[in-house]
């Protein structure tokens, strides 16, 4: 049994005010799939919403994560225009919406869907996060992955070797990366956003060490020419998720030195720790005053 971390300080009025995920009102009829080939057998897709993979070959077609179910004809017609093979499989990153919200279409598709144990038990139960103002209701079963397992799983398809190995809580409790040993190319899910502060789910049990630790052991088994799918942003290499690596570090220890200070968290966010990384990364959906109070939150519940 995993022990559930709860996260009392973390109320709506410690963050209030913050803006909604907007994606009920988001008009995906004007989201078009755009797709790019990376390797013989794998593309990444651009919608809305989290970025596919697709590795997709004689023996089938495989996904990593799904987007919006609305987005979900669209994504099939990419996924046959890729490469016109019968899909098969669906790898969910983790449980969020933007990246699983397709599933039962795929299912439904012809997809076995497989994930990590955490991300089966989080869309059966849902939630209210009161960090992000968003409400997920329990998924319905046909959404549900089949296979899940708690450490890793190979799937030898396409020629491939690819492994799914989850990572110790980062951006939720149910993270996977995929590697593609022979495409060289990994596909990391929401561990990894390449141009903007990544979001740190911590009522899903995220942890900005385990971002850290995850970026870290992505860069020791990659090499330059590896190709790098983040969860959001466009594809990436070695060198880009080095930096990303690198301002994580770098924020966290700024962060920390002033919880360290006990200095309340006003005065940490009036302090702007992240300043020297907001010009590159403070200006996507996850603001500096907003990733401060997320890291605030985290390091000052922990034993610094
Ligand atoms: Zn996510």
């Amino acid at each position: 049994m995993i022990p559930r971390r709860t996260w009392p300080a973390l109320s709506a009025a410690l963050l209030g005010g913050l803006v909604a995920v907007g994606v009920a009102q988001q008009d995906f009829s004007k989201v078009e799939i755009k797709t790019e080939r990376l390797a013989d057998d794998v593309w990444v897709l651009y919608g809305s919403g989290g970025n596919i993979g697709l590795c997709s070959g004689p023996d089938g077609a495989l996904l990593v994560d799904d987007q919006f179910a609305p987005l979900s004809p669209k994504i099939l017609a990419a996924v046959k225009a890729a490469n016109d093979a019968p899909l098969r499989w669906v790898v969910n990153t983790h449980w969020h919406g933007d990246h699983v919200g397709g599933n039962e279409a795929m299912a439904a598709a012809g997809a076995t869907l497989i994930a990590h144990d955490r991300v089966r038990q989080r869309m059966i139960e849902g939630q209210d996060n009161k960090t992000f103002n968003r409400k997920v209701d329990p998924a319905p079963a046909k959404a549900l992955p089949l296979i899940t397992f708690n450490d890793s799983t190979t799937l030898h398809v396409n020629g491939e070797d690819a492994v799914a190995f989850h990572v110790a809580p980062a951006h939720t409790d149910g993270d996977v990366i995929v590697w593609f040993p022979k495409a060289n190319v990994v596909h990391m899910g929401d561990t990894f956003f390449s141009a903007t502060y990544p979001i740190i789910d911590l009522e899903s049990g995220g942890s900005i060490d385990g971002l850290i630790a995850a970026s870290a052991r992505v860069l020791a088994r990659i090499g330059d020419a590896t190709r790098v799918i983040p969860g959001h942003g466009t594809v990436s290499d070695k060198a880009g998720l080095q930096r990303y690596h690198d301002m994580l570090v770098g924020v966290r220890a700024a962060v920390a030195k002033l919880v360290k200070q006990k200095k309340s968290l006003d005065d940490v966010v009036a302090a702007k720790p992240t300043a020297a990384w907001d010009e590159t990364w403070g200006k996507g959906y996850m603001k500096p005053d907003l990733f401060t109070r997320i890291l605030y939150t985290e390091l000052s519940a922990k034993k610094l």
